[in-house]
């Protein structure tokens, strides 16, 4: 058994709130299960509660009609309601029962990943527009995390009036250019990974070659590596190698007066701080 026809197994067995005692059948949904595009509405009506389908009365059969309208059939979408059992009278949803039913309604959408979320009606178009009317933002679209949300009328609102119809008829001819957009973008996108990755390729080439100061340059003396690893303050350097240097002299050597710089401090300033840094 797939994980989502396990998580219909557990919407139908759910008694989670107080709708599991009146639902003759609960209604988790129906439709492709990695389809683009998913249609939201609030809950199921008579004929949805015995049938344990979405969408399947008066309501239904004219969303069968819209998705025609676009050249979409119902196995081509997929269809939920954002509650899974009917409210006795088809009274509204309360907002503990929604709450409590949400985590099946997040799941599908986590399993099917759908581009676009088309909600249909008030309960469904508060979870995505909060704050928002449906006379004010139908027929709108809004991206959020990867998906676009489109706001659309309860197909039912037709069924109770009437000039309302043409209306949720023109807002679905809108969702068929706004597909297309996603689909380009999706197909963008890997285009542009495949550049990154190709650039970040051409970098690992050229940084994996040795410079050639690495190659070329030879060790260090001695000398040259203890004193650019122990800076010390000019004055104190002179005195340390000037006093390391009497120490080395034979005997029979005079040792240079002061104010004379012994060879190894010529050799130290001859040095440039850039080939000092190279140790
Ligand atoms: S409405 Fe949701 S939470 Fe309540 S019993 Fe049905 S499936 Fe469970």
């Amino acid at each position: 058994m797939s994980v989502f026809e396990e998580l219909h197994k557990q919407i139908e067995r759910c008694q989670d709130c107080a709708l599991g005692k009146y639902r003759t059948r609960a209604v988790p949904g129906e439709g492709l299960e990695n389809a683009e595009i998913m249609f939201i509405g609030e809950a199921p009506g008579w004929n949805e509660d015995q049938q344990g389908l979405p969408f399947v009365g008066a309501a239904g059969q004219f969303l069968t009609s819209l998705l025609a309208s676009i050249g979409l059939n119902r196995n081509q979408v997929y269809i939920a309601n954002v509650i899974k059992c009917r409210p006795p009278g088809n009274r509204d949803p309360l907002p503990g029962e929604i709450q409590v039913c949400s985590k099946y309604l997040d799941k599908q959408i986590e399993l099917i990943k759908p581009k676009m979320i088309v909600t249909l009606g008030r309960y469904s178009m508060a979870r995505y527009f909060p704050n928002e009317t449906i006379g004010k933002i139908h027929g709108t679209a809004k991206q959020k995390d990867n998906i676009t949300y489109f706001a659309m009328y309860h197909p039912a609102a037709a069924l109770h009036q009437a000039n309302l119809k043409s209306t949720i008829e023109a807002d679905m001819l809108k969702i068929p250019p706004l597909l297309a957009k996603l689909r380009d973008a999706s197909k963008a996108v890997p285009a542009q990974e495949e550049k990154l990755l190709a650039k970040m390729e051409d970098k690992k080439l050229i940084d994996s070659k040795p410079a050639p100061a690495q190659i070329e340059k030879p060790a260090a003396p001695a000398k040259e590596q203890e004193i650019s690893e122990k800076p010390v303050a000019p004055q104190k350097e002179e005195e340390t190698v000037t006093k390391a240097e009497e120490q080395k002299l034979p005997e029979n050597k005079t040792i240079p007066p002061r104010d004379e710089k012994p060879a190894i401090i010529i050799e130290e300033q001859a040095l440039e701080p850039k080939q000092l840094n190279l140790f």
